[in-house]
């Protein structure tokens, strides 16, 4: 079946390897050789959108409907209406890492389930539910298994999530709670994906849209909203650096799409931009792939605190290469205990508690400023795409009251209170 939009600008799914066309249905790969395949639009459609029908739109990502595969109408939409969080002024943070340029925080742990993944998970239902799907499913690091949950909840569609078994507690119950079926299934997130990707191909699954497997062209477009709505932000203009966390690779591949497409259109001026990513120690294969000068990635199997990032085998990893390379930016690294401190200078600089995904990127930022590969004085863009409550074990062991007192004046005036 071929998506029913009325009113959407996408044109075709086209491989990003080959450039083979295929109409708007649910696939992912190139037939011909096998490359993933992402949404082109009709360009005349994209070059009649103004500002000022973005500005009088709804205050959620819909209001870039024009410039997305779906949801147009929005009685097709499927969706919790995420987007417009906070672009945060974090003067204390640049101070703090040796910034002299302005350093915004993009705090998107502020969606209604708590992390960048509703904006993806309302694209590629609304794409879903146009194209004849009954059911919802996802394979899942975490923040994704909350979304599509809620997703299923709210729409009144039953949905099943695929997750690692060992994932943190405080993901499990934020998904369970929904009350859809949740499979742990015994092995790594690149398992459950393979796992996902074997079901979609089962009589029994015929009719179960799996956002980021046969709907994934369509769920990677949610992510260009991260990219509109900072550009809008900060009136119509674009930064100069962004910093964004990296598990497949999408959301930085579309941040840098979305920049595009604004230049492209005339929605902004253009202003040479530099993407960089961040990984974690313990999964970290785009940019070894980087750091080598490699054009292909090599798998690994990951480990370490930041599990919502834990892809070994990332879809999108020669194209956040792509994008890194043509841009000027870099890709760096943080261990665990540098993902910990990341968490925590955040927090006491900005009030912003991010998950273990925001520490990995806050100190690759840092790590960035002090090699010299991102220029401290040009506006920077960080961004944080989870929240702190739901890996709360993370920083629990380093972080806890300052003083404990009985509860009477001289208690406190011993205690240096007062
Ligand atoms: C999924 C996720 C990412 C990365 O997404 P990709 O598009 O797969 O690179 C970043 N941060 C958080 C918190 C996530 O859950
Ligand atoms: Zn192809």
């Amino acid at each position: 079946m071929t998506l029913l939009a009325v009113a959407s600008p996408a044109r075709a799914l086209v491989c990003r390897a080959c450039a083979a066309e295929y109409p708007l249905i649910a696939q992912h790969a190139c037939y011909q050789c096998f490359g993933p395949l992402e949404v082109a639009y009709d360009a005349e459609a994209l070059a009649r959108v103004t500002r000022e029908q973005i500005e009088a739109g709804p205050q959620n990502i819909w209001r870039y409907a024009p410039l997305l595969p779906a949801g147009q109408d929005p009685a097709t939409r499927v969706s919790l209406d995420p987007g417009l969080t906070p672009l945060v002024r974090a003067d204390a943070l640049a101070r703090a890492i040796g910034m002299t340029g302005t350093l915004w925080v993009k705090d998107d742990s502020a969606n209604p389930t708590h992390s960048f993944k509703d904006r993806v998970v309302s694209v590629a239902l609304s794409a879903a539910k146009g194209l004849g799907f009954t059911r919802f499913a996802c394979a899942s690091t975490g923040n994704l298994a909350n979304s599509v949950a809620a997703h299923g909840a709210r729409a009144g569609v039953p949905s099943i999530v695929f997750i690692p078994y060992d994932l943190e507690q405080g993901k499990v119950v934020t998904t369970a709670v929904y009350g859809g079926q949740l499979v742990a299934v015994e092995g790594s997130y690149d398992d459950v994906n393979r796992l996902c990707g074997e079901l979609t191909e089962t009589d029994a699954f015929e009719d179960t849209a799996f956002v980021n497997v046969n709907v994934r062209p369509y769920y990677a477009e949610g992510s260009k909203t991260l990219g509109y709505e900072v550009a809008e932000q900060l009136g119509w203009r674009l930064p100069e650096q962004v910093v964004i966390p990296m598990a497949s690779g999408e959301l930085l591949t579309k941040v840098d799409k979305a920049f595009e497409e604004l230049v492209e259109i005339g929605l902004v001026e253009h202003r040479p931009w530099k993407v960089f990513g961040a990984q974690s120690e313990g999964c970290k294969p785009i940019a070894t792939a980087l750091h080598a000068g490699a054009e292909d990635i090599t798998p690994v199997k990951p480990t370490g605190i930041a599990k919502s990032l834990n892809i070994g085998d990332p879809a999108a990893g020669v194209y956040a290469l792509e994008s890194v390379r043509r841009t000027g930016g870099w890709m760096d690294s943080a261990t665990d205990d540098e993902i910990r401190e990341g968490i925590e200078l955040l927090a006491s600089t900005t009030g912003v508690f991010a998950e273990t995904a925001g520490g990995v990127t806050v100190a690759v930022l840092k790590k960035l400023v002090a090699s010299g590969k991102l220029d401290p004085a040009a506006e920077t863009v960080v961004y944080n795409t989870g929240e702190g409550l739901k890996t709360v074990d993370a920083v629990a062991g380093q972080v806890g009251p300052t003083h404990q007192v009985k509860p009477s004046l001289r208690a406190a005036r011993e205690a240096g209170l007062l």
